[in-house]
C-alpha cells in the first residue's frame, strides 16, 4: 500500500457491534481494489456494547481500520468532528455503522470528486413512493430555503474534499464548522460557502442488527436546525437585515392601527376608543422596537466576532 492517503472513511457508531465485521470486510475490499492508501476511522460515540472490540477485532485483519473512542455518547455531529479532525486523507467519505449504506458505491461517489466536485452527497432513491411524506416534505422546504436544488438532505452516505470539513486549525477559514443537529445540512452549508455540490442516488438497505436511535420526534428538531441553517447561512453576517424586517413589519402594523383607531375615534366617533385594539398596536410597536435593537446588538457581536477573523472569501488564482 502507498504511504499517502488518499482516502478516510469516517464512521460513527453508537452500539453497533454485530455491524462491524461485516461492515470492515466489504470496506477493506472496496478500499483495496482502489490500490491508494485508505484508513477506516469509527468514531465510537460511547457505545455501552461490544463495539469498540468489534473494531479492535476488525483492526487484526485491517491495520487500515482505527477507532476513535469518544468519552461519552455525543451524537453523530460530534463524532464527525472527531472523525474530520483525525482524517489525514485527501477525500473524507461518511456513512453509517449499520450496514444501511453499502461500502461497494464508494468509487462512484470518488468518481464525481475527480470529476472536480467538492461535496458529492447520496440520494437515498429506493423507488417512488417509497420515501415518507413527511420527509419529502421536510426535503422541499430545505430545498426552498437553501436554494439548493438536492433531493435528500439527511443522507448520511457522502464525500468531501478532506479540507472543506476538516475540524483541523489550519483549514478553519475554509472549513465546514458543524456542531449539534447540524451534520443534517452540510451540503446546504457548503452550497452556501460555494462549493460544487452535487448528488448521486444510493441504495438503502433495511437495518438487520441493532436499533435504530432517532425516533419521530427528529422532525421537530428537524425543523429548529432548519431555522438555524436559513439563519447562519443567510444572516450570519448581516443579521440586522433579518431582525429588522420583522421589527420593522411589526411597528408598521401597530403603527398604522393605532393611526386608524385614532382618526376614526377623532373625525368620526369625536373621542378615541377601541382600547383593546389601541394596546394590542403599541405591543406590537414596542415589540418591534425590541427587534430592531436585538438585530444591532447581532451586528455589534458580529463585528466584534469579524475583527478577530477578518474572514474573506473563499477564491483561487490562476
Ligand atoms: N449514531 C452515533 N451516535 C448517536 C446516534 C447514532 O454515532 O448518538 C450512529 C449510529 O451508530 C449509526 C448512525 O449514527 O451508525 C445512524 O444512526 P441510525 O442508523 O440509528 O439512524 P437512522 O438510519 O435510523 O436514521
Ligand atoms: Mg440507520
Amino acid at each position: 500500500m502507498p504511504d499517502k492517503i488518499y482516502l478516510s472513511v469516517v464512521i460513527p457508531v453508537y452500539n453497533e457491534e454485530d455491524n462491524i465485521a461485516e461492515l470492515s470486510s466489504r470496506l477493506t475490499k472496496v478500499c483495496q481494489g482502489l490500490g491508494k492508501g485508505y484508513e477506516i476511522l469509527y468514531v465510537d460515540d460511547g457505545s455501552k456494547d461490544g463495539t469498540l472490540e468489534a473494531i479492535k477485532n476488525a483492526k487484526q485483519s485491517d491495520q487500515n481500520i482505527y477507532a476513535l473512542s469518544l468519552a461519552k455518547n455525543s451524537g453523530k455531529s460530534w463524532a464527525y468532528a472527531a472523525g474530520f479532525n483525525a482524517a489525514r486523507g485527501d477525500i473524507i467519505v461518511t456513512m453509517d455503522g449499520d450496514l444501511q449504506d453499502r461500502p461497494e458505491q464508494i468509487p462512484d461517489f470518488l468518481e464525481k470528486i475527480e470529476q472536480g466536485y467538492d461535496l458529492v452527497t447520496g440520494w437515498k432513491y429506493t423507488g417512488k413512493g417509497k420515501r415518507s411524506m413527511s420527509s419529502k416534505l421536510f426535503n422541499r422546504l430545505v430545498r426552498a430555503l437553501t436554494k439548493l436544488e438536492i433531493n435528500d438532505t439527511n443522507c448520511p452516505f457522502k464525500a468531501y474534499r478532506a479540507d472543506i470539513v476538516s475540524t483541523r486549525e489550519e483549514n478553519k477559514k475554509v472549513g465546514l464548522w458543524i456542531y449539534g443537529n447540524l451534520y443534517r445540512f452540510i451540503p446546504a452549508m457548503a452550497f452556501w460557502k460555494g462549493y460544487r455540490v452535487t448528488e448521486i442516488p444510493v441504495e438503502n438497505d433495511p437495518r438487520r442488527f441493532g436499533q435504530t436511535k432517532y425516533g419521530s420526534t427528529r422532525f421537530v428538531g428537524g425543523f429548529l436546525d432548519l431555522m438555524t441553517i436559513v439563519f447562519i447561512t443567510q444572516y450570519i453576517k448581516r443579521p440586522l437585515y433579518f431582525f429588522a424586517k420583522i421589527g420593522l413589519f411589526l411597528m408598521a402594523c401597530g403603527f398604522l392601527l393605532d393611526l386608524a383607531i385614532a382618526l376614526y375615534g377623532w373625525l368620526i366617533e369625536g373621542r378615541v376608543g377601541h382600547f383593546a385594539l389601541l394596546i394590542l398596536g403599541l405591543i406590537s410597536i414596542v415589540i418591534g422596537v425590541q427587534f430592531l435593537f436585538t438585530g444591532l446588538l447581532a451586528e455589534m457581536i458580529v463585528r466584534l466576532h469579524q475583527e478577530q477573523r477578518r474572514d474573506i472569501p473563499i477564491f483561487k488564482k490562476y
